[in-house]
């Protein structure tokens, strides 16, 4: 399935199109408060089509949301939820069209990628699942970097750090490295290097709408690499410690990517090489680790809260879920191991 995708600056003026050449009638906002501009500028563009909003959408999904909210987007005779915010607005847009006749309008004010993905994890009673649906895309994505000019610098960095997982996960696959596709290859690293730049541009200048626009493209082309591959050991560790132990989903992933990338580097030579020439580094695994620190981002896994006790049941949870592909195998104790480097922070 294709996507409509709009870029660039002001582009959130053109939702009235954006619905109007998906056939939709009936929009139901998704957007917290911290959106009131944006609601309001949707608001009047769509008038009457805007028939209801909900602003409570939580991180990992909840499917107790999910289920709350979608009686109210029935009655309402929605034909469309639009969803203003990171991807915990998008997985609740999701979550809903999964389950009701609904499209999908998304514009995205993090770099979690979710928009561009056919893929919905959801929690359920403390375990968070994950699906891939062609059903579940997004059908038009609105990418306006002025809407993320208010993100604050702590969750900018943990963002595009947690996209950059994206592509990094993506470039383990045979499909990426073997070279069968080097068009999708080639947008992966794309993503790191936009990314990558983007954070340096956005330290010197804080309020740069140039390295706003390069982070939002980046996190596209992120997402779009995830899309394109199978997730690996990173993002399944990443579920067990967002779904079981409630840890923040950006900041877990800027946690684990070095500890996972330092694991995986001894299988994934052609991956690493990747990943030392987007960066700029001559070690990949610390070269994140060194970015986060740099930037002011969290390091450790007892810095989001996370008891050390938990560390055991995390890693046997990680291995006793379904299959995962990883470039290299993992026990439970290499996992309790890698998990306990990233508890304490270590650098790999
Ligand atoms: P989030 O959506 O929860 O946002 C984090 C915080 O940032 C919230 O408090 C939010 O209100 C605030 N925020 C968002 N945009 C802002 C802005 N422009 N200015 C100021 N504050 C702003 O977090 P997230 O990291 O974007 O998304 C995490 C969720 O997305 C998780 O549930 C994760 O599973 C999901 N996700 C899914 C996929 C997928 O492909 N299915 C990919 C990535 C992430």
């Amino acid at each position: 399935m294709t996507q409509r995708i709009r870029f660039g600056a002001g582009t959130l003026d053109a939702v009235g199109d954006v619905v109007a050449e998906l056939g939709c009638t009936r929009v139901f906002l998704l957007a917290g408060e911290r959106h009131a501009t944006a609601v309001a500028r949707v608001r009047s563009l769509l008038g009457p089509a805007a028939v209801g909003r909900f602003a409570g959408a939580r991180m990992h999904t909840p499917i107790e949301v999910t289920t709350a909210v979608a009686p109210r987007v029935r009655l309402l005779r929605a034909d469309a939820v639009l969803a203003i915010g990171g991807g915990s607005a998008t997985g609740l847009a999701k979550a809903l069209a999964a389950r009701l006749p609904l499209r999908q309008i998304i514009v995205p004010t993090t770099y979690a990628g979710s928009e561009v993905t056919p893929v919905l994890g959801e929690t359920v009673a403390g375990v968070k699942r994950t699906r891939r649906d062609p059903r579940f895309l997004p059908d038009a994505v609105i990418y306006d970097p002025d809407l993320s000019m208010t993100l604050p610098w702590g969750l900018t960095v943990t963002s595009a750090i947690n996209a950059m997982a994206h592509p990094v996960e993506a470039l383990y696959s045979p499909e990426l490295v073997g070279g069968r596709d080097p068009a999708a290859a080639g947008r992966a690293a794309d993503a790191l290097v936009l990314l990558h730049d983007g954070l340096r541009a956005l330290r010197e200048d804080e309020r740069s709408r140039s390295a706003r626009a390069g982070l939002l493209r980046g996190a596209w082309y992120a997402g779009q690499a995830l899309a394109s591959a199978q997730m690996g050991l990173h993002h399944r560790l990443c579920h067990v410690l967002g779904g079981t132990f409630a840890l923040p989903h950006s900041a877990t992933h800027t946690v684990v990517l070095p500890q996972v990338v330092s694991y995986n580097a001894p299988a994934a030579a052609v991956t690493m090489g990747i990943l030392r020439r987007a960066l700029g580094v001559a070690d990949a695994p610390r070269g994140i680790f060194d970015l986060a620190v740099r930037l002011g981002a969290p390091t450790s896994l007892a810095e989001l809260g996370m008891r050390e006790e938990d560390v055991a049941a995390a890693a046997r949870l990680t291995l006793g879920s379904t299959n995962y592909p990883n470039p290299r195998p993992a026990t439970t104790a290499e996992i309790t191991r890698l998990l306990a480097a990233a508890w304490h922070g270590a650098r790999p």
